[in-house]
């Protein structure tokens, strides 16, 4: 058996056309643009990378983006004031904290302070408390994502057993309450579950959100399984690269040019050959993450 691909990718696309669409309804009725405040302080390259991929999505979604930058040595103080004026601000819909904050802000505070009606990344409390009880509000974007293409390829959840390795606020915990929302049977393992690879070999649908490169392994997967993997890791070690992505050549060859190579929690390789269907990486739930965000963004305007 060979595993269907999940394209990230396409269908990210499709979800940043349909809120384009919307908004494209919105402004045609006379409306002005819904729009997405980010926040970043500092210059960590990461971030700074993440930010500009927000607002090319906003961009292309006709979502108004308005970008505040703070200096690395800003206090927690000009933070808090700065997202009490965009809860005040009613032209702004959205409000984003990249993170991660340098070391010296707390980022728990400043999640807490933004109005949870404006809390288009899902982690204020509130949120996450309508999301445990299976109420309408805004959720975790890769979460809210992944469970739109799984919809969209009509994957069976209600009763199907489901794995999410990982419970993280960000991504592990709100997937499985999300699934669990669909009627699977959920089970959420950590770093100190017993026998994770015959819990993982129980799953109809497994989500690695663990942050460890080609940790599942083509053996721990039921055959016919879908295989989500959220995971996103940078190899740069030529021995580990062997032995995680064995049956990726292109992988390898990547490693050899540039010196690192992206890989999943999952290794690919072998469980593309098991798996019903799987999300690749890169281009697999990496890009359902800012669609998840602008279709966050819509919700928060049209509510
Ligand atoms: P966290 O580090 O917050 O959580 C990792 C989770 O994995 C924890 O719950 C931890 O368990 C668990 N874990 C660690 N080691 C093991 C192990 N050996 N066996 C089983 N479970 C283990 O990470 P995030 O949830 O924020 O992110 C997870 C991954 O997803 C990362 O690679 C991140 O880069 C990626 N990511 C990708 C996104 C995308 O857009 N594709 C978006 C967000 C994240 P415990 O709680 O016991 O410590």
């Amino acid at each position: 058996m060979v595993a269907k691909i999940l394209d990230g990718k396409k269908h990210a696309d499709s979800m940043l056309g349909e809120v384009g669409a919307s908004v494209g309804k919105a402004i045609a009725k006379g409306n002005r643009p819904p729009t997405l405040a980010v926040i970043i302080v500092g210059n960590d390259p990461a971030s700074q990378v993440y930010v500009r991929n927000k607002v090319r999505a906003c961009e292309r979604t006709g979502i108004k983006s308005i970008e505040h930058k703070l200096s690395v040595d800003a206090d927690q103080e000009s933070l808090i004031c700065l997202v009490d004026e965009l809860n005040d601000n009613g032209a702004v819909d959205g409000i984003l904290v990249q993170l991660p904050l340098p070391k010296h802000l707390d980022p728990k505070m400043a999640l807490l302070r933004i109005d949870p009606a404006k809390d288009v990344d899902g982690l204020h409390p509130y949120n996450q408390g309508l999301l445990l009880q299976g109420a309408k509000g805004l959720r975790p974007c890769t979460p809210r994502a992944v469970m739109n293409m799984l919809k969209a390829h009509n994957i069976a959840l209600k009763g199907a057993r489901a794995v999410v390795i990982g419970r993280s606020d960000i991504v592990g915990k709100p997937m499985a309450f999300m699934l669990l929302e669909e009627n699977a049977t959920v089970t959420i393992a950590h770093s100190r579950t017993q026998n994770l690879p015959s819990i993982c070999r129980e799953a109809d649908i497994l989500v690695a959100a663990v942050g460890k490169p080609g940790m599942v392994e083509g053996s721990w997967i039921k055959p016919g399984a879908v295989v989500i993997d959220v995971g996103i890791n940078e190899v740069t070690d030529e021995s580990d690269a062997a032995r995680i992505m064995a049956n990726e050549p292109k992988k390898l060859e990547t490693l050899k040019a540039k010196g690192h190579v992206l890989c999943g929690d999952v290794r690919f390789g072998e469980a593309v050959k098991v798996a019903g269907a799987i999300t690749p990486v890169p281009g697999g739930v990496g890009p359902l993450t800012i669609a998840g965000l602008m279709t966050n963004t819509l919700w928060a305007y049209e509510s």
